[in-house]
């Protein structure tokens, strides 16, 4: 994707500093308080608690090259946000409604949000308490180095995916999701929570989309390289990565194959009626 030069988007709230703290031990040590004392409350999970007393590699100090590559990569972030705005503003003004811009939360280690705690391990993700998209950088290297995904256009498609959960925020389906929770049983509830994520891999379909008919700025292989994100990342494929059998019932993603389905139909119709994902019997 073209990107360089063009408008960074300001919401973007940059944490990394703050979490990172010097880089080095800092962010450990507010990890690790952050992490106990949700471990304390009951909330926690000893793996979180191993994986902060051990540092990660984010936590040691980065060479100038680390740094220089993890800048150029928020200015990305950046304008692939300035560009949600611009393709979903323009979708809310058509529809006569207004887009309200979410904040993108950029930090490392470890994050508190509105939702709870999280941390690198975590991945991405769209907290509808406080209307931000949290993401850690270091995703970017996890994704090409545990999924083999390359080009810079996979983070494009992630925080596509995130800004797709902000929209569904304020269409009122998040309300709905959380409605459901209550009412459900958990094994339903897992098969709403897939048609939830299929429908944001369908609205960063859209967003491509229209940010080509808009700017002209993505290459085909920029799309493939989406693609090869929407298929590492389906549920399927990290099932198998960590268990033997896949089992489907847990699923809160989707498969690889229907992630790239719906992605794929985003972008190739650019028509917003065709998401519903809920509807759709086999997906
Ligand atoms: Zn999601």
């Amino acid at each position: 994707m073209d990107w360089k030069g063009r408008r960074e988007s300001s919401n973007v709230d940059d944490r990394r500093g703050i979490s990172g703290g010097g880089r080095a031990l800092g962010g450990g040590m507010i990890g690790l308080l952050f992490i106990l004392a949700k471990f304390f409350l009951g909330g926690g999970d000893l793996n979180d608690l191993q994986q902060i007393i051990q540092p990660s590699e984010y936590q040691q100090e980065m060479t100038a090259e680390q740094q220089a590559a993890e800048d150029e990569m928020a200015s990305f972030v950046k304008v692939v946000l300035a560009d949600t705005e611009d393709v979903w503003g323009e979708l809310f003004r058509q529809a006569g409604k207004t887009y309200q811009e979410p904040t993108l939360v950029l930090f490392r280690g470890a994050v508190s949000s509105a939702c709870g705690g999280a941390t690198s391990a975590s991945g991405p993700f769209y907290c509808p308490a406080d209307k931000k998209v949290y993401i850690d950088l270091s995703f970017a290297d996890e994704l090409k180095r545990r999924f083999g995904v390359k080009g810079d256009f996979a983070m494009a498609y992630v925080i596509a995916h995130e800004v797709g959960h902000h929209v569904q925020d304020l269409l009122g389906l998040t309300s709905e999701m959380a409605r459901l929770r209550r009412t459900v049983s958990e094994k339903e509830y897992n098969r709403y929570s897939v048609k939830l994520e299929l429908q944001a891999d369908f609205y960063a379909g859209i967003w491509a989309h229209y940010n080509q008919k808009m700017k002209h700025v993505i290459h085909p292989e920029d799309i493939q390289d989406a693609l090869e994100a929407a298929n590492a990342i389906g549920d399927d494929r990290l099932q198998k990565q960590y268990q033997a059998t896949v089992t489907p019932d847990s699923f809160t993603h989707g498969t690889s194959a229907q992630r790239m389905y719906w992605f794929k139909k985003g972008y190739q119709t650019g028509d917003l009626s065709q998401g519903d994902t809920f509807s759709a019997r086999d997906l």
